[in-house]
């Protein structure tokens, strides 16, 4: 992808920086060899592959600083990485091979945690399942969920501003930040790692910060909210006639448990199809049928058995009411597992279904059975015989439209539609107000498109601030703008 014009002309590392930086983070930790470096080329599905001198793996905020400061002098640009499951190609280096990586795996430890644990202090490369386990020993929650909580770290959440499964009750990755600390561009630290609910002190770079995707500076440390931990938990899988019911059933479940549904999750059949038919162990709950499916999820902090009483409540409604006919309700921790792995299978699922064209997109929540039928007629116009594969979480408006391939299609014919097809659904999701990244970003993948979505007002606001905190443009060049 060339530079976009305007952007700063930025050097190729010579053996001399290569060899101040690897004694930075000393050479065992400066990775030039291929097969250590392999793992930081490409992401899980192979889309992005790219080339590097070195992975550089600091072990210190200040070791992060002596890198950018050097790399800032020589221009060089420097891709900073986390557990590397970003779907839009943010952290792959460039395949010109001139980009240093700089990943943050080895800053994984937490800084400290207050007594009452309302808050913990943890560095960027901690991963989120890590992130969370040390708010459960402390009897507490941190709530963000993704499918790949396993790999993806802190610092990579931050900087894409992940949702995940549970964004409908606790909100995104930058609802539970409360301070960070950041190495700006220059190498000059940034300590902004304070606990405060309220802090209305001029702009908010903690909020500028997030969601810039390396672009802005490198997250080097977090402060984190912790919030009560659930004592009980329902959960309900939910067969349904079609797509204004499905909202009504969310009206009706929001009306009814307030801030106790945690969770409204959405697949289609042909979703569930796909994970019943590839998913090992994966078992349908219900006589499969319907054309939709709804995951709730009601949670309480005392264990008085509210959870279930509440969505008990809702459903019996909804059938009263002619909404819904059935439903299963998990009887054990078991089965709500075995549901929630349904549902976060769907993605996965896909792949021997062959190419897949994938859509991350947000509309306001009423408006989502109307972007679905309109979103169908679109991919039929550019691929008859398509078959599309939306699932995600209703409650949020935000739909992951995949779209996998027709039977029998060659794959790679079908993927040479990704921008006609992307054109033609995020054509819709303009239509009705929405977002073409609703929680994966923009990375690589949807740079482009964003200047042609976005007023040129404000993708002015956003050079003038890249501008401002990256003059000579070193950061993840060429994403996002
Ligand atoms: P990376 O992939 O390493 O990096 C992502 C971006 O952040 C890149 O631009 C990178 O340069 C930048 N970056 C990384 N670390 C830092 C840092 N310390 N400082 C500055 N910039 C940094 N996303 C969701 O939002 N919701 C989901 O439900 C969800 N589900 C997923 C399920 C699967 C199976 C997979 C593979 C991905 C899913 N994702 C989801 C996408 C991805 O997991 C998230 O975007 C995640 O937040 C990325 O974290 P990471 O540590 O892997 O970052
Ligand atoms: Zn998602």
């Amino acid at each position: 992808m060339p530079a976009p014009s305007g952007s700063p002309r930025l050097n190729a590392p010579t053996p001399e920086l290569l060899a101040r930086l690897a004694a930075i983070v000393g050479s065992a930790n400066a990775v030039t060899d291929p097969a250590g470096q392999a793992p930081y080329l490409t992401e899980w599905r192979d889309k992005y592959v790219g080339r590097t001198p070195m992975v550089l793996r600091p072990g210190s905020t200040s070791e992060v600083a002596a890198i950018l400061a050097l790399a800032n002098e020589a221009r060089v640009g420097i891709v900073p990485q986390g557990g590397n499951t970003g779907l839009v190609g943010g952290q792959i280096p460039m395949e010109a091979g001139t980009e240093i990586v700089l990943s943050l795996g080895r800053m994984s430890r937490l800084r400290a945690i207050d007594d009452a644990a309302t808050s913990m202090t943890v560095e960027a490369g901690m991963t989120l399942a890590a992130a969370q386990e040390v708010a459960a020993k402390a009897g507490r929650l941190f709530p963000l969920s993704l499918a790949s909580e396993g790999s993806c770290q802190i610092g990579g959440n931050l900087a894409t501003n992940a949702g995940g499964v549970a964004v409908l009750a606790y909100g995104n990755a930058r609802a539970q930040a409360l301070g960070l600390e950041v190495v700006l561009a220059g190498g000059s630290v940034w300590d902004g790692l304070r606990a405060l609910k309220k802090d209305n002190t001029g702009y908010d770079l903690r909020d500028l910060m997030i969601g810039s995707e390396g672009t802005l500076g490198i997250i080097t440390a977090a402060t984190l909210k912790l919030w009560p931990r659930p004592a009980e938990q329902a959960t309900a899988f939910v067969p349904i006639g079609d797509t204004a019911r499905l909202l009504q059933l969310f009206r009706l479940a929001e009306q009814r448990c307030g801030t106790a549904l945690t969770a409204f999750e959405f697949m289609s059949a042909a979703t569930l199809a796909f994970v019943l038919a590839h998913v090992p162990g994966a078992s349908a709950p219900i006589e499969p049928g319907a054309p939709w499916y709804v995951l709730l999820e009601t949670s309480g902090l005392v264990a008085d058995g509210r959870a279930l009483s509440a969505l008990e409540g809702v459903l019996a409604s909804a059938i009263d009411c002619g909404l819904i006919g059935d439903a299963v309700i998990a009887a054990s921790g078991a089965q709500a597992a075995a549901l929630w792995k349904l549902r976060e299978s769907a993605s996965e699922a896909q792949k021997p279904e062959g190419g897949s064209i994938k859509h991350d997109v947000s509309v306001p929540v009423d408006l989502v059975p109307r972007f679905l039928e309109l979103a169908g007629a679109a991919v039929e116009r550019v691929c008859p015989g398509a078959r599309p594969v939306p699932f995600g979480h209703f409650g949020d408006g935000n739909v992951h439209y995949n779209v996998s391939q027709p039977r029998g299609m060659d794959k790679a014919a079908f993927l040479a539609l990704w921008e006609s097809m992307s054109e033609a659904v995020h054509d819709v999701v303009a239509s009705l107000g929405g977002s073409i990244s609703a929680e994966h970003g923009i990375g690589r993948m949807k740079r482009d498109e964003l200047a042609r979505r976005k007023s040129p007002v404000e993708i002015g606001m956003m050079r003038g601030i890249k501008r401002a905190l990256d003059p000579n443009g070193i950061l993840n060049p060429g994403r996002v703008i």
